[in-house]
């Protein structure tokens, strides 16, 4: 399945704001964006940078879509689909699609801190190292629903990895309510669906919606 592989950290100095799109690193002083707080690219320390560029509408509109596809490595046809899936559901389509994207199965092992970023989760999901209701999967895009359980398959908690994740994984902050978590059992629950509390505040989603609706 297609992802973005281009440098990273560029994504978050494109965007102005640390994205944590690589787990510990992020919290280093090996931050890129710690060291070149500034966009990416010829003029990117330009004053035009600076504090003194006008914003049109459009922009804020790409850039709120563009920092939410970047959080959740999402490329843009796929991004574009859950857009379309938002806007047929009942209820605001903003929230709907940030409700879609934290359903996400690699969000999901993410958030149960099973991995210390979304591209890590990616990658044990695609090496087939869940079950999803005792099934399983290695397809990271998978909507999870209430009620459904994930869990670490048998035979790769053996590896090294996985035998030190309990302690990893208290070790990193507690998931959202909306989803129960067994860390001795290497287990989690979807309970319900995330408010929007409990999603991501920095993220604009009305921006996102003006964008997909010009
Ligand atoms: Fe962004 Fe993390 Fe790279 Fe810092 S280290 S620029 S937070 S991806």
């Amino acid at each position: 399945m297609a992802r973005y592989r281009g440098p990273v950290c560029k994504l978050c100095r494109r965007e102005g704001e640390k994205l944590f799109l690589k787990g510990e690193r992020c919290f280093s002083a090996k931050c890129s964006f710690e060291r070149r707080s500034y966009p990416p690219g010829q003029h990117g320390q330009s004053s035009a940078y600076r504090g003194r560029r006008r914003y049109s509408d459009f922009n804020r509109q790409l850039r709120a879509k563009q920092k939410a596809r970047r959080l959740y490595g999402v490329l843009e046809r796929q991004f574009r689909r859950y857009y379309q899936t938002a806007l047929q559901r009942h209820g605001l389509t903003g929230e709907n699609l940030l409700q879609i994207l934290e359903s996400r199965l690699d969000n999901v092992v993410y958030r149960l801190g099973f991995a210390a970023s979304r591209a890590e989760a990616r990658q044990l999901v695609t090496h087939g190292h869940f079950n999803v209701n005792r099934r399983r999967t290695d397809v990271p895009s998978m909507l999870l629903s209430p009620g459904d359980q994930i869990e670490v398959r048998e035979g790769s908690r053996k590896r090294k990895y996985f035998k030190e994740l309990p302690d990893l994984a208290e070790a990193r902050s507690a998931p959202p309510a909306w989803l129960s978590r067994d860390v001795k059992a290497l287990a989690g629950t979807v309970m319900r669906v995330p408010e929007r509390t409990e999603i991501d505040g920095n993220l604009n989603e009305q921006l996102i919606v003006e964008y997909y609706s010009r």
